[in-house]
């Protein structure tokens, strides 16, 4: 190409990126609203800013009529607190955390976020103030850099170096041939999934959410990046409310709280050292866990 198009040749690359870029997360809200049957209330308000309190009051849930998930879920989390959500497949862990994003309206009971009952406001304004992680990292064609400003459009260099560093992503990055300037294409596939994960913390960190929720964000890490994972997860969990869906329980050890689910209900709450005394489900989950770790090592 001459030096005469150039220019314009570039333009259109990024006008391309952008449009691809478009077409994702568009394609990433298609999945995360599902399914379409939530839609704001005639009347509904703005949700004002989110401290962070969160409580279901009586919750009962069913996808279809055969099937109740929850039966009577009530419980208050405070803001600030951090609570993993452990027990067998099918339980209702991600019923419960899709509940609190409204992506489901309750059958019956309600789910308050600082007393304001969900249902009443939109949506919009509600998921505005949260983060949701789920098991795929998503990366979109463009820098890295670019990558991490999604949480926040108008982020400068330094914040998204910030927020990269306190997430241990940093690191990484500037060891990459092109730092923060290095092109990644959509999904990612010249990184790690750990990596791919930290850069979606430094995304989620950069957009400073009130609430935040990871259900399964953290389960499909290579051994190199476990522990950045871990200490990035822990900054993330600084002075926000969040809920922890993770099948490594050495991710969640440290909550403040650990709710136990089984069956559609809460069968135990507590803290690691107090359901570990306990001998309950909780500690059979553990130590089977740490048997099978011990096997495979
Ligand atoms: P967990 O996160 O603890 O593995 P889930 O909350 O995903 O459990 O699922 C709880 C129950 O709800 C399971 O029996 C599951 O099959 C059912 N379920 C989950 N999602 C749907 C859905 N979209 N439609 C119908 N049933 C569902």
């Amino acid at each position: 190409a001459s030096f005469f198009w150039q220019p314009i040749m570039n333009l259109g690359n990024i006008f391309n990126n952008f449009i691809n870029n478009i077409a994702y997360l568009e394609r990433i809200f298609e999945t995360m609203d599902e399914p379409v049957t939530v839609s704001d209330k005639e009347n509904a308000k703005e949700m004002p800013t989110i401290r962070g309190e969160v409580t279901f009051d009586h919750v009962a849930f069913s996808y279809d009529e055969t099937k109740k998930i929850l039966k009577d879920v009530s419980f208050t989390v405070k803001p600030g607190e951090s609570v993993a959500l452990v027990g067998p497949t099918g339980a209702g862990k991600s019923t419960i955390v899709n509940l609190i994003s409204r992506f489901y309206n309750v059958d019956s009971g309600r789910v308050l976020i600082d007393g304001q009952d969900i249902s009443e406001v939109t949506i919009h304004s509600l998921r505005s103030q949260m983060g949701i992680m789920m098991q795929d990292s998503f990366i979109f064609s463009g820098t890295i850099g670019d990558n991490i400003r999604y949480g926040k459009l108008t982020a400068s260099e330094d914040e998204i170096r910030k927020a990269s560093r306190i997430v241990c992503a940093d690191d990484f990055i500037s060891r990459m041939p092109e730092g923060y300037d290095t092109e990644v294409r959509e999904r990612g596939s010249m990184l790690s999934q750990g990596q791919k994960q930290l850069i979606s913390f430094a995304r989620t960190l950069l957009s400073d959410p009130s609430i935040l929720i990871l259900d399964e964000a953290t389960s499909s890490i290579d051994v190199q990046t476990e522990k950045a994972l871990q200490t990035g997860l822990n900054a993330m969990l600084q002075g926000r409310t969040s809920f922890i869906i993770a099948h490594r329980l050495s991710t969640i050890r440290g909550c403040d709280r650990i709710m136990y689910i089984d069956d559609g209900g809460i069968m135990e709450t507590g803290s690691h050292e107090e359901l570990m005394a306990k001998k309950g489900y909780y500690y059979k989950l553990y130590t089977a866990q740490l048997e099978e770790v011990h096997k495979t090592a």
